[in-house]
This record gives C-alpha cells, sequence and structure tokens, in this order.
C-alpha cells in the first residue's frame, strides 16, 4: 500500500487543486418541498448544483447520477436508505420518495452527508495537527471475541499502536485514551479528548454478530444528526423518535468527511473486505466528544475467514495503514488555505 501513497497523495492534490476552483459558496441554493414535517430537495436541483449530467439513468428504485468528468458518481435507491457515493456506501438518515415523478431527497442529507463528500473543500477548515486514538474496550471489559482466542480488547491496542507508529512518521501528534489494558469508561473517554488538544477523534473497534456466522466487512460510524433515528435502530425500522442535538452535532460535516476519507481508504487497502457502509449512531464516545469523531468496526471476529485475516499481523497492518492514509486526506483537506 505505502509503495503508491505518493501516486495516490499527488492525484488527490490535483483533484483539490481542480475543485478549489468550482466553489460557488453560497449554502441556501435549494429550494425545499416540506412531505410529512421534513424537508426535500428536488433531485433535479441537486444535479444542477453539483454539476451531474442532467440526465440521470434511473432502473426501477435506482437512480444514478454521474458528473461529466466521471470522478463524481451517485447511486441512490428510492425508498431505501443505501447510497453508493464515488463507489463507497452510506446510508442516508432518510430514504429518498418518488412524488409526481420527482425524486426528492432529504435536505438534511444533502447538508450533511452529501455536501462534505461532493464540496469537500467547501468543508469549513480546522487545523489537524493532533491526532485522539482510543482503542475500543480494556481491563475488565474485553470487548467481543473470536473462535480462535481473538479477543477485542488487545487487537484493538494493537491496532491503535500500529495507527500511532505510522502517523507519528507522518508528522502527527498522537493521544491515545490507553496505551495497556486497563479499564476506562466511555465517560472518560470523551473527557480525555475534550480536555485535550486532539483536533480529531478516532476509535477503534472489532465487530461480532454472535450467534449470526455470516456477517463481515468494514462499517465507519459518526454521530446521526439531530432529529433522526440512528441506522437500523428500532426507532428508524418503525419511522418514529425525535432526537436533540448531542456536542458531537457541531461536526456533522466534518464527522461525515473524516468516515467517508477513512472508510473510502479501507476499503481500497483491503480488497477482500465487504463495504457495510458508513452507519449513524449515538455512540457514547461520538456523541459527546466535541471534536470530529468516528468509530471504526474494522472486520467481524464471528466470521471465521475474517477473524482468521484480523488475526494476522500483515492483516493489521494494512488496516492501519488505510485508517492513517484516510487521516492524512483528512487533514490535507482541512490544512489546505481556504478559498472564497
Ligand atoms: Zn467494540
Amino acid at each position: 500500500m505505502r509503495r503508491f501513497f505518493p501516486f495516490t497523495w499527488i492525484t488527490w492534490l490535483m483533484l483539490m487543486a481542480w475543485a478549489t476552483d468550482q466553489v460557488r459558496g453560497d449554502e441556501e441554493v435549494f429550494n425545499t418541498v416540506r412531505v410529512k414535517g421534513r424537508n426535500y430537495v428536488n433531485l433535479s436541483d441537486l444535479a444542477r448544483y453539483y454539476e451531474f449530467d442532467r440526465n440521470w439513468t434511473q432502473d426501477g428504485l435506482n437512480v444514478t447520477l454521474r458528473s461529466k468528468l466521471k470522478w463524481k458518481k451517485l447511486g441512490i435507491k428510492i425508498n431505501s436508505r443505501d447510497c453508493m457515493v464515488n463507489g463507497v456506501r452510506i446510508w442516508l438518515n432518510d430514504a429518498p420518495l418518488e412524488s409526481r415523478n420527482s425524486v426528492l431527497i432529504s435536505e438534511v442529507d444533502v447538508r450533511k452527508t452529501l455536501d462534505p463528500i461532493l464540496r469537500v473543500w467547501a468543508v469549513p477548515k480546522r487545523r489537524v495537527r493532533t491526532v485522539m486514538i482510543d482503542p475500543g474496550h480494556g481491563g475488565e471489559d474485553k470487548g467481543t471475541d473470536g473462535a480462535h482466542n481473538s479477543i477485542e480488547k488487545r487487537l484493538t491496542l494493537d491496532l491503535a499502536l500500529r495507527v500511532e507508529r505510522l502517523l507519528k512518521q507522518a508528522g502527527f501528534k498522537i493521544l491515545m485514551t490507553r496505551r495497556a489494558d486497563t479499564y476506562i469508561s466511555l465517560e472518560d473517554r470523551s473527557e480525555q479528548a475534550n480536555s485535550s488538544d486532539a483536533d480529531i477523534f478516532v476509535s477503534l473497534h472489532f465487530n461480532s454478530a454472535k450467534p449470526n456466522p455470516q456477517p463481515h466487512g468494514i462499517e465507519t460510524f459518526c454521530l446521526t444528526p439531530a432529529g433522526f433515528s440512528s441506522t437500523g435502530s428500532f426507532q428508524q425500522r418503525l419511522g418514529i423518535g425525535r432526537f436533540g442535538e448531542e456536542a458531537g452535532n457541531e461536526s456533522d460535516r466534518h464527522n461525515m468527511l473524516l468516515a467517508y476519507l477513512v472508510q473510502q481508504r479501507l476499503l481500497a487497502g483491503l480488497p477482500k473486505a465487504e463495504d457495510r457502509g458508513i452507519k449513524r449512531a449515538r455512540f457514547h464516545v461520538i456523541k459527546a466528544t466535541k471534536r470530529p469523531s468516528i468509530l471504526v468496526e474494522a472486520g467481524f471476529l464471528s466470521h471465521t475467514a475474517e477473524e482468521k485475516r484480523i488475526r494476522d499481523p500483515v492483516y493489521r497492518n494494512k488496516l492501519a495503514a488505510a485508517i492513517v492514509d484516510g487521516i492524512k486526506k483528512y487533514a490535507a483537506v482541512m490544512n489546505s488555505p481556504a478559498k472564497d
């Protein structure tokens, strides 16, 4: 992976240089229609604003938009939250609707899910120098485990130390919520972040679907925006629940950009891993942390083949390199000069 880094880095900078010329600034550019108490944007307005081809393709409920320059691609499904942005799965907060021959997409998803990815340069600049890494669990809280003696708390610390080493080499200052097998409460973790000079917070975990042995793949969580229910939650399935603002909602757009870049690099660096997408949750560490924050679930210990891969240190090096690559890309965006 690292051998190819200079190439991808230069490509990214070239895209950024091109993209910064496209700024149009104004945030309030969409007319909205109100359906069941929520605002929606017409897909044709969205296509025009983000310079997608005017003639998108619709195959049943699947709608695909491409930009003329091909590097932007958006795939949505009517009545489903499952959405693909430039090849990365993202679970929307609200399913797009079809109404009177128009496709409607939630205004909150346009502003807080799609815009930070389709206009990365418009996400407000917040310097990134110090990264706090949070290895999940520890001490009496061992997390989940796999059939072959893999224990989540050990694997998260191992992965965190690999991430730390690579980020230090890249010149970042690193803080860790733990460096040993010690118990730290969730409140302590977010408190450590809030009282430090951490610019971003990255929590590392491994997953389990026990007793179901099937699920596998990588997913990255960021905080659910106010007013919506979390991905796959009971409330979301029933279409109920209204939730207020949390500390972490101040960083909604940053959270999404960071999650997107890390998930994208994880998929690129680990081609065997399934893309389970970017999901929304109100886990304590990403809810209470007043910094751009994500939580990475880097694979399932309850899936035999994935557990076997995760037990291999070479694979964990690849996981770490991909996470670091995503963080570096996020920092490159945030540390680049604002242009307006
Ligand atoms: Zn965990």
